[in-house]
């Protein structure tokens, strides 16, 4: 039997320990997690991991600090059901584990598998170690999917030199998104770095033979590649709470404090929660590194302050680093009309919702506009004085 019972020990899990701790829990605190691994971030997994010459390995908690907070890790052990009634996890090792104050959901995502064989993918350290070090030994690489995650590996293949191929069903990527003027701008992002890009295109065949791929897309057109690696989207890890009475609707349903329905004491934080959104009076699943801390300081303060619990009412943040772009979003950005601002090799979008409310703001290369973005949503300024804000700032091109 331990205080708190945290499920999951990615940032979403571990930041809700940090804080229980700051807040002054003198409980115990157990975090299961089915890695072997002591806590480390994934941001950098698509990034830094693949590029640096020494991959270095994300920490997000050593051993010594778990100690320093007195946080049971059981690690390499996996949660295979709940008991609400009983308030008990049954776990992979046939143990079962109690929590008197407070279970945390904070099982994340997966990345969604790919149907054909010998294509990689990145959602975990062994993931971003074994591309890396495929990418080493490859001179090409087929990269499925031009999302967030393939547009990265993508850009850190062509930083190692490599011949890269990047296809999605999308006629233009990140369209879903920002809608199809920005996407262009991604796609001409990928061209201008020599990225092979295959846009509208589906994938009928793809095959490894003799340590090579040959995939074969909807137009005939025939890549070969030493690498394939997919980046399909995510499935959540809420398969072991089948049976358990909580709500589980494309992630599990929380209210705006991260509480679960139909249960008592347990809550849900990170890429596998959705919250109630006081605000925008609907439920909000994010999959993104800032909403996982945030979410993580409300269910502390939550768990320890019962009579007074607070809401999140913050917005979605997100970065990516894509060639030479620092990408910075804020908000929920559109696909519709918007405000676009440019200044040199750096520019802004934003988006307003009907009554000109700023809504969503994009930045690239341009982190003062970002901030200054994200303090206008927070105040729920008006977009155009933004606009006018940052066309006041530009310097006239002569
Ligand atoms: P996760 O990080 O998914 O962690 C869930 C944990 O739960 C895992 O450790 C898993 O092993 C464990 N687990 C799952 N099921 C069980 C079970 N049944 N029993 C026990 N343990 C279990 N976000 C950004 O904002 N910016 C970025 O640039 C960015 N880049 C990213 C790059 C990559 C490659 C990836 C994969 C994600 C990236 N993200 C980025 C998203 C961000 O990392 C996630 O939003 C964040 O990791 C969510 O944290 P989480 O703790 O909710 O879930």
């Amino acid at each position: 039997m331990t205080g708190v019972l945290i499920v999951g020990g990615s940032v979403a899990g571990v930041r809700t320990a940090q804080r229980l701790r700051a807040g002054g829990y003198a409980g115990s605190i157990t975090i299961v997690d089915r890695e072997r691994h002591l806590p480390y971030d994934r941001p950098p997994l698509s990034k830094d991991v693949l590029l640096a010459d020494e991959p270095v390995f994300p920490s997000l908690l050593t051993a010594e600090e778990a100690e320093n907070l007195r946080l049971e890790l059981a690690l390499g052990v996996a949660a295979t059901s709940l008991d609400v009634t009983e308030r008990e996890v049954g776990l992979s090792d046939g143990r079962s584990l109690g929590y008197q104050e407070a279970l945390v959901v904070a099982t994340g995502a997966r990345a969604r598998t790919s149907p054909w064989p010998g294509v990689l993918d990145v959602r975990c350290w062994e993931d971003a170690v074994n591309l890396r070090t495929a990418l080493r030994r490859a001179r090409s690489v087929l990269v499925i999917g031009a999302g967030f995650i393939g547009a990265e590996v993508a850009s850190a293949a062509r930083g190692l030199g490599l011949e890269v191929h990047l296809i999605d069903i999308a006629e233009v990527p990140m369209a879903r998104h920002f809608g199809a003027e920005i996407g262009a701008l991604f796609a001409d992002l990928h061209r201008r770095h020599g990225v092979n890009t295959h846009f509208g295109a589906t994938l009928d065949e793809i095959a490894e033979r003799g340590g090579r791929f040959r995939a074969r897309l909807g137009d005939g057109t025939e890549i070969a590649a030493d690498v394939a690696v997919a980046g399909l989207g995510t499935e959540l890890n809420t398969e072991w709470l089948t049976g358990s009475g909580l709500a589980v609707d494309s992630g599990v349903v929380c209210d705006a404090g991260g509480r679960a329905q139909n249960a008592t004491d347990v809550y849900a934080v990170g890429d596998t929660a959705r919250w109630w959104h006081p605000a925008r009076k609907l439920l909000l699943r994010s999959e993104h590194w800032t909403s996982a801390v945030e979410q993580a300081g409300v269910v502390a303060h939550n768990i320890l302050n019962q009579e007074s619990p607070r809401e999140h009412l913050s917005l979605d943040y997100v970065w990516s680093n894509q060639h030479d772009w620092k990408i910075q979003i804020a908000g929920t950005p559109g696909t519709g009309a918007h405000h676009l601002v440019q200044d040199g090799d750096r520019f802004a979008v934003l988006w307003a919702r009907d009554d000109d409310e700023l809504g969503g703001v994009l930045t690239v290369n341009w982190p003062q506009v970002a901030v200054q973005g994200r303090r206008s949503l927070a105040a729920g300024q008006p977009m155009s004085r933004l606009a006018e804000h940052l066309a006041g700032r530009l310097t006239p091109s002569v």
